[in-house]
């Protein structure tokens, strides 16, 4: 007898990004302030970690390092959209790369002297989650790297 044939997707990404998240919009750029009692019980461990407490996803483990899909990633704390694929590069760091934001004051930038590196956080603008570091070794036509975490960025494909 066959083994029963599998079409069920990969169960992997079973964990909600944001569960129960009522501040979550992809439309309202207001400015975002929560506790962090409410980050916590709003957001999944996941990416309560990297997006409150800037911890970073082990490189080449996230669902975007090499995703190729046609759209827009928003912030996955608030909804907030960041960029656009045709933004995205190819990057063998191992994190999903960009060369420039949606919106100017999609993120804002932050000094980050933390390991003894001179580094440029990047946070979202409306929540100020933590989403990754900004490098000047990124191709034309901006000469940035936007390193960012998969774990905080949602996908949403274009529409046909
Ligand atoms: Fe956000």
């Amino acid at each position: 007898m066959l083994p029963p044939t599998t079409t069920q997707k990969p169960t992997a990404m079973t964990e909600k990004q944001h569960p129960v998240n009522p501040y979550y919009s992809r439309t309202d750029t207001t400015s975002l302030t929560l506790s962090d009692a409410v980050w916590k019980e709003v957001l999944s461990p996941a990416v309560y970690e990297v997006a409150r407490h800037g911890s970073t996803e082990h490189a080449f483990s996230g669902k975007y390092w090499d995703y190729e899909g046609k759209g827009s990633y928003s912030c996955a704390a608030c909804g907030n959209r960041l960029f656009r694929s045709d933004a995205k590069f190819a990057s063998s760091c191992g994190w999903p790369s960009f060369f420039e934001t949606l919106r100017p004051n999609s993120v804002l930038y932050r000094r980050d002297s933390s390991f003894g590196m001179a580094r440029t956080e990047v946070v979202c603008g409306r929540c100020k989650a933590h989403l990754g570091h900004v490098f000047d070794d990124g191709p034309a036509p901006t000469g940035k790297r936007f390193c960012m975490n998969s774990i905080v960025l949602d996908f949403e494909p274009d529409k046909e």
